[in-house]
Parts: structure tokens; sequence; C-alpha cells
């Protein structure tokens, strides 16, 4: 749609190598590229004859500023694929040069980040999470400077779409309401087509991208994921996760964690993240007031009410997976209670997130031996443990059928900090991806347990913390 995006095409890059293609979902994409033309076609350096790459505008509000131009800056659309099954899915290069909306930056990625989005989006794949996904990774014989001189590479990114939150403030702060219109439609039509027809419709879209976005943190709240910058440009209307930065998997349990360097003030902590997405919704909110009622009070009421309603559904999300956590479907009074406790006790010893819920899986095994060898003074967590085991057992066979349950929600393998970062680094220093690989054997798996993998589900080291992330850009 014109007015939405700048055509321009992707820079030309030295000697583009595919170092990882991700062919299970090429498959699903029903994409077939020959080997040969791999290299060209995922750096960018040819496009397919009827191919118009473009790249996308759209504003934002990042750490709470706004900005109101931002666009696609290092990125370029190349098109859509449609499925088999008829869904649609925008590929995108990442890093593929500068664009009409670089403002200052040089339009690269660097190897590391992008290896980085590759392992962490295939892992929430994996986990079950809605999230953009890497289709190839390219490096070249080109070079990025950042703190240091970086090899330069490309990402190939699929995903669902690319209209964020930021997309519609785009149009709004300039006041152009007929554009929000267009893209409101557009949305709808591409993601909740059912709604096409209401009469209420803006409203009704309004309501479910807030669905999904409840969804959406309460599965990240789940497995410990922290996206690191949320601000309203990297959050899409199709409620799937994009824009890995300096995302990170907690280790330790502690609500407060935050591993971005530039979130100096925790704006993006894990605990904070629904509030946050409370709050960009609420941006999001701001730009339909005129599609809702023509009338501002009252769009800005049915609005409101709509948006009132994040904490109640987040707060259902949250509580049916961290059930599911520790063994427990069908939820009653006091099982949020049972919940907390738990996390408390975790809290107070900072232990290991991923591993807590996986050691209490295997109750059923050992008695709750290593789980409770988690904890330094378990005095606590043995009074826990007899609340959870009444909570529980209601018939025979109930702790059992508990665990199984408790076995297929809770990853065994995540990627691990101190495992990603050994997978960049022999990538980026010594050219080998042995590392990588292995990492993304466990993660693409997250629920089986591989004999000798012990080493891909412990925690780091002492010495590995405090870790900290860096936007990468
Ligand atoms: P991000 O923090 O990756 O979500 O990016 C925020 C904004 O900065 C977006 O408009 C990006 O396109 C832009 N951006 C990030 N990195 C670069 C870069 N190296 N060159 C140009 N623009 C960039
Ligand atoms: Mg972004």
């Amino acid at each position: 749609m014109a007015g939405f995006y700048e055509a321009c095409s992707p820079e030309i890059v030295s000697s583009p190598r595919v170092i990882r293609f991700n062919s299970s979902l090429a498959e699903a994409l029903d994409i077939h590229v020959d080997p040969e033309d791999a290299p060209g076609i995922f750096s960018g350096n040819v496009i397919a004859q009827n191919a118009s790459p473009l790249a996308q505008c759209y504003a934002g509000h990042q750490f709470g500023q706004f900005s109101p131009r931002l666009g696609d800056g290092r990125a370029h659309l190349l098109g859509e694929v449609i499925t088999k099954r008829g869904e649609r899915f925008d590929v995108q290069l990442k890093g593929s040069g500068r664009t009409p909306f670089s403002r200052g930056g040089d339009g690269k990625a660097a190897l590391g980040p992008v290896l980085r989005e590759y392992l962490i989006s295939e892992a929430m794949w994996a986990l079950g999470i809605p999230t953009t996904r890497s289709l190839a990774a390219v490096v070249t014989d080109d070079v990025v400077i950042r703190e240091t001189a970086k090899p330069r590479a490309v990402l190939t990114r699929v995903a669902a779409s690319h209209i964020r939150v930021g997309t519609f403030e785009y149009f709004a702060a300039r006041g152009e309401v007929e554009k929000v219109k267009q893209l409101a439609d557009y949305a709808i039509a591409r993601h909740f087509s059912e709604l096409n027809n209401r009469e209420d419709k803006y409203l009704a879209f309004y309501r479910e991208v807030i669905k999904r976005q409840a969804r959406l943190i309460a599965q990240w709240m789940s497995v410990g994921f922290i996206h690191g910058v949320m601000n309203t440009d990297n959050m899409v209307i199709s409620g799937e996760t994009i824009d890995y930065g300096p995302c990170a998997f907690m280790d330790y349990f502690s609500p407060d964690t935050v591993f971005s360097s530039i979130d100096t003030y925790g704006r993006y902590a894990y605990e904070n993240q629904p509030k946050i997405a409370h709050w960009n919704l609420a941006q999001l909110g701001r730009t339909l007031i005129a599609l809702v009622d023509p009338e501002s009070t009252v769009a800005i009421d049915k609005l409101s009410e709509a948006l009132d309603a994040f904490p109640a559904i987040y707060e259902e999300n949250w509580i049916e997976l961290f059930g599911q956590k520790i063994g427990v479907a069908d939820i009653q009074d006091g099982d949020q209670q049972l919940i907390h406790d738990l996390l408390q006790v975790m809290a107070v010893e900072k232990v290991d997130f991923t591993n807590a819920f996986l050691k209490l899986s295997r109750f059923s095994i050992d008695d709750g031996k290593e789980f409770l060898g988690l904890f330094i003074n378990n005095d606590s967590v043995k009074g826990w443990i007899e609340s959870w085991v009444k909570r529980i057992s209601g018939s025979s066979g109930a702790v059992d059928a508990a665990c199984s349950m408790m076995q297929r929600v809770n990853p065994i393998y995540i990627p691990r900090n101190h495992k990603v970062e050994e997978a960049i680094h022999e990538a980026v220093e010594e050219k080998r991806f042995d590392a990588f690989d292995a990492l993304l054997s466990h993660i693409q798996e997250p629920f089986r347990n591989i004999e000798g993998s012990d080493s891909f589900a412990t925690p780091a080291p002492e010495a590995f913390f405090p870790y900290v992330t860096f936007c990468g850009t």
C-alpha cells in the first residue's frame, strides 16, 4: 500500500556464505532455493525478478519517549510467501544496508547479533511461543564497526507480518486518520478476518490484539524470557515476539532481572513486562480513537474499557501457564497463592528458574530430592512441597499424572546465556559453528532429554555473572 513504505534495494555485500539455513522452515513455507543461488538471495545481492524490496515506515515510543520517524533502518522486506495452507508470511532481510529510514545508522548487522536472533527465535518457536523465525544466516567478507570491527552478516527473517504498534503511531501522530484506517483494515483482513463484517470491528480488533499480547507476555514469563526492548516499535499486531536484541532467558530467579546494558532504570525488567505491554497497548488505543467513534469521549470510554481488561486476561493466562508448570490443570482458589509461594522461595535463594520447575517435574521419580537439592535452606521448601503434594494428589496416580504434564511444559534446554555467548564467540572469533550447532540442536527439542547433554541444562558458573547484553545495532 502506497505511503506505508519506501522502495529501496539491499546493499551489495562481499562473498556472502550461507552459514545456517532453516530447511524445516523453508519446507513449511514451501520455499525452494537452489543451494547455488542461496548466498545471493539471502544476502540481498540478487533480487528475484518479480520482487520489489522496500523499507516500512513506523514510529514508536522508545523507553517511553515518542520518536515520530523510525522505520526499517537496516531491513528490507523482500515480499510475501503464501503456504499451501493459505497462511501469508513476510520475508525480510535484516542488516541488508541503509534505507531512507537509517538516520545515523550504518544499516548493517554484525554476525554475533544475527546468530543470537537465530538461536533465540528458534528456541521460542520450539517452546511453542509465537515468534518471527529465522530462515537463513549469511556471513560476508565485509566488516561492521561496532566497539571493534566484526564480520558483517545478514539474517533472513520470516514474520506473520511487520505491522507494529509503532506503525499505527506513525500515521496517528501525523493526523492521517485515513491512513490509520487503511492500516487497521489491512491488519484486520490479514490477521483477524473473522472481524471484518462487524460493525464495531476496530474496537473488536483492539480487543483481539490485547488478548494476543496478554497471552504472549504470560508465555514469556512462563519460560523466564526477557525481551529487553519492549518499545512500541518492537510490538507487533500479530502477537509474535519480534526484534531480538538484548533479550535473554533468566538464569536464577529474580523478578527484577534486567540484562540490557541500555536499560539503566530497569523499565523492561522481567517483572515489568506485563505492565509495559499494558502501557504499549494504551498507545495503540490512542491511535484508534477516530476509528472507534466519531465522538472522541465515547471512543475513549470504549477503548479504555477494552484496555482495562488487560490485567485480568494476562492474569488468567499467567495462572493457566504457571499452573501447568506445577502440574495443576484445573485452577482453583488457592492455586495462585501456591505458585506465588514457590516463586517467593525461589527468589529468596536465587534458584535457577528453568531447573526449579524441571526438577519439580521429576518428583514422581525421586521424591523431590533433586528439587530440594537446589535450595540451601530447604525447610521453607519442604513446607511448600507438602502443600503442593496435597494439592495435586486427589486420586491414585495423581502425582504421576501431574509430573508427566509438567514434563511436557517445563523445558530441559533453553538458550542459556553462557552457551549463547560461547557459540557466538566461537563463530565470530574462530569461524567455527560447532558450539552453535550443538546448542541449536538442543533448544530445538527443549523437552526431550538427550543423554550426555547435562552441560546444556546446567547453570553457568558463578564467575559468568553478572550477565549484560547489548543491543548489537
Ligand atoms: P531496534 O532497537 O533494533 O528495534 O531498532 C530501533 C530503530 O533503529 C529502528 O528504526 C531500526 O531500523 C533502527 N536501527 C537499528 N540498528 C540500525 C542500524 N545499524 N542502521 C540503521 N538503523 C538502525
Ligand atoms: Mg526494532
